[in-house]
């Protein structure tokens, strides 16, 4: 088996998940819609599974919860409702590290010209200009729009005061959850927020399941019409197996974001894992490591000789080392769009002012609570080796 340290991209459904789908993917009448017995089952059991996303995001009503196909639908639908709840309003706030889900449901409204999207730039460490943001939020204001961890990074927004921003002047407030779960708590009363999206995949739930808080009240038009499913916020026949899978992966995690004692030894396996990168990798410099983070996330750049000069230039970016960790049975990522041994420079380490030299050369290793001792020694030998060949090469 490969050392998987690239769970922010995707983790194994938890065994317990697993479990419990299982007899749901057979069940031939389990429409939770359906009158029947065995619907009625279903919607039990869906009703049982909202609680647990409901706990999970920290908010006290399961009605305040909608099951979607994963985070960017979530995303999409968020920004969707935002901006039919304020039409007229043209301004829409995100940063620059956002991942494409916004970027892309953003951009789209301003090649529509319906919308312009006004973009919080990061310091070097990731963390967020919140006197822009301040400065940015007004009456135009429709939809804010924000991550609460960075996928690449690790790196956690304080979103302290936002939400009030934001009711000031009628704007609707969107927190992008989906890197949290499992890794630290999420209290989407405390962020203030009108609504927050999960994905099933991040934190050992099925692949295509996911979750929008929308907070009681909040006038939500939808995107995906038809039934009456979902309170009428999200139309079509429930993905009962997906959903239960999702409610059993949601408790799980609740409970490793606030055990203390699991998520100090996750935070000690990255950090035993960083130090050895930052021995190892020539000119190595992990990103955000002075700002705020979830425990799991580690994303080191290094540098070779002939590197610095702003423009791409011969020397091996993080596509070799990948390559070379991927046959060493290693598992991590650029972080950012990579093909054919060439990796584009990632637009969350250029915004955090890196050159595009080095922002084509970050390396991110993901963990998970079940990551082993083993698979970091594991890590950090193909690392070892990786960096001799390439330094041959060089
Ligand atoms: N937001 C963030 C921060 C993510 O990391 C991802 C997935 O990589 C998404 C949204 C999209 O989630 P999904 O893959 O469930 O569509």
């Amino acid at each position: 088996m490969p050392a998987h340290l690239d769970q922010n991209a995707t983790t194994a459904a938890a065994p317990e998940a697993v479990t419990a789908m299982l007899p749901w993917l057979a069940a031939p009448a389990a429409n939770p819609s359906a009158g029947h017995p065995a619907g009625k089952a279903a919607a039990d059991a869906l009703r049982a599974a909202r609680g647990e996303v409901a706990r999970l995001f920290g908010a006290r009503l399961a009605s305040e919860v909608v099951f979607t196909a994963g985070g960017t639908e979530a995303i999409n639908a968020a920004v969707h409702a935002a901006c039919a709840r304020t039409p007229g309003r043209r301004r829409l706030i995100t940063s620059t590290v956002e991942h494409s889900a916004t970027k892309r449901a953003y951009d789209v409204r301003a090649a529509a010209g319906t919308h312009d999207v006004v973009k919080i730039g990061v310091d070097e460490e990731g963390r967020l200009d919140r006197a822009a943001l301040f400065a940015a939020i007004d009456a135009h204001t429709a939809c804010v729009s924000l991550m609460l961890a960075n996928n690449e990074t690790g790196v956690l927004f304080d979103l302290a005061g936002v939400a009030a921003a934001c009711e000031a002047v009628g704007a609707t407030f969107h927190i992008d959850a989906v890197q949290v779960p499992g890794k630290a708590p999420v209290d989407v009363y405390a962020l203030g927020c009108h609504m927050a999206s999960i994905s099933g995949h991040k934190f050992h739930g099925p692949r295509g399941t996911g979750a929008l808080f929308v907070r009681d009240g909040f006038p939500f038009a939808p995107t995906v019409v038809g039934g009456p499913q979902e309170g009428e916020r999200r139309a079509g026949t429930e993905n009962t197996p997906g959903i239960i899978g999702l409610g059993v992966a949601a408790r799980i995690a609740r409970e490793k974001a606030s055990d203390a004692a699991a998520c100090a030894a996750l935070a000690a396996r990255r950090d035993r894992l960083e130090a050895g990168l930052l021995a190892a990798l020539p000119g190595a410099r992990v990103s955000g490591a002075a700002a705020p983070r979830v425990p799991n996330t580690c994303n080191v750049t290094f540098r070779f000789r002939g590197d610095g000069d702003g423009a791409p230039d011969a020397a091996p970016d993080s596509a070799l080392v990948l390559a070379l960790l991927f046959e060493a049975g290693v598992e991590a990522s650029a972080g950012s769009a990579c093909s054919a041994l060439k990796v584009a420079p990632s637009p969350v380490l250029l915004a955090m002012g890196r050159t595009p030299d080095e922002a084509a050369r970050g390396l991110r290793f993901s963990l998970s609570h079940g990551t082993t001792d083993a698979e970091i020694d594991a890590a950090l030998a193909a690392v070892q080796g990786a960096v001799g060949a390439l330094q041959a090469l060089a």
